[in-house]
């Protein structure tokens, strides 16, 4: 039984990085480091090999930021495409752990992971189409339809989409290929530089939060238009930080929306986009369900 199988699940931050070892939904051991250059694989790998010598793991589960490239007949399948942070383009994310670990591995973006968990275990279980977002460090969107995760070329990359910006706003943006797209503007380093301070010291009722919500809510109305999800979980460390978020974007998705798609109502978009029903777990446990899918592909 899958669930009874003990499965580590490897997440891959912009800020952080976590490995769990969980067996069915429940975490067991838990540990997490500053995510620096890709020696930080170094770590995590030896600490999960560490839990393979005291009882045998069935599989790895691997849910990274990205770029990455995902499709199985590319030579540089696993790897990590072209990205600004140090070190980290072209870095051969799952051979690392292939070449330590001789078990079913699976690879496969945080966001897509956690939009598993969430259809498996949290917030958008029964959904034929669902949708899970991360607002943290970057922004990224996973999408699953009949309990498969979208790749296509690659995967989804919604988080650099550019929205129509609020009148009367013009932060550029802190993407670097694209300045103001969504990740350039309410990412947790694109909030800073439009703070110009750290977050933490930035109140809850500082208009800053309005505009977030509002640059959010057209995002979610255009994701809603194009994809149809039953459930668009949004989840990451600037809303969990900030729940104050999730109604305002609720509202200015459906005001945007305007009555267009029937039974959309307000009490119908407070089901419709939801935090994780996972809390904080539904990253780690995204890499679990990764390592799950493995072990049922062997
Ligand atoms: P990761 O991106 O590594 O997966 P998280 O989803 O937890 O991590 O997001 C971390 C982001 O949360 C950081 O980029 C940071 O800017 C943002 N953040 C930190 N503190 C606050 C805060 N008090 N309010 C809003 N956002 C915050
Ligand atoms: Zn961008």
């Amino acid at each position: 039984m899958i669930d009874e199988a003990l499965i580590a699940g490897i997440e891959l931050g912009g800020t952080k990085c976590i490995a769990s070892l969980a067996r069915g939904r429940t975490i067991l051991r838990q540990e997490r480091w500053p995510t620096g250059t890709p020696d930080t694989l170094e770590l995590i790998s030896t600490e999960v090999a560490r839990w393979a010598g005291e009882e045998p793991i069935a599989a790895i589960g691997i849910a990274s930021f990205g770029p990455l490239l995902l499709d199985p007949a590319h030579p540089r399948f696993g790897h990590m495409g072209r990205t600004p942070k140090p070190g980290w383009a072209g870095a051969d994310i799952a051979g690392h752990f292939r070449q330590r670990f001789d078990l079913p591995i699976a690879i496969d973006t945080d966001v897509n992971g956690a939009a598993l968990a969430e259809g498996h275990w949290g917030a958008a279980q029964g959904c034929d189409a669902h949708i899970y977002a991360t607002v943290g460090t970057g922004v990224g969107l996973g999408i699953v339809v009949d309990g498969r995760p979208l790749h296509g070329r690659m995967h989804p990359e919604a988080g650099h989409m550019r929205i129509r910006r609020q009148a009367g706003d013009d932060f550029p943006g802190g993407c670097p290929s694209h300045g103001d797209c969504i990740e350039g503007l309410v990412s947790g380093p694109g909030l800073i530089a439009r703070a110009g301070r750290p977050l933490a010291g930035v109140g809850d009722d500082d208009p800053l939060w309005r505009r977030v919500a509002m640059d959010l809510g057209e995002w979610a109305a255009m994701l809603i238009l194009a994809l149809s999800p039953q459930r668009f979980v949004i989840g990451g460390g600037v809303p969990q930080l900030r729940p104050g978020l999730l109604p305002m974007i609720r509202r200015h998705a459906g005001h945007l929306l305007n009555d267009y798609l029937d039974d959309l109502d307000e009490a119908a978009m407070d089901r419709l986009i939801v935090p994780p029903g996972l809390g904080s777990d539904a990253g780690p446990l995204g890499a679990v369900m990764l390592g799950r899918t493995a072990l049922e592909l062997q």
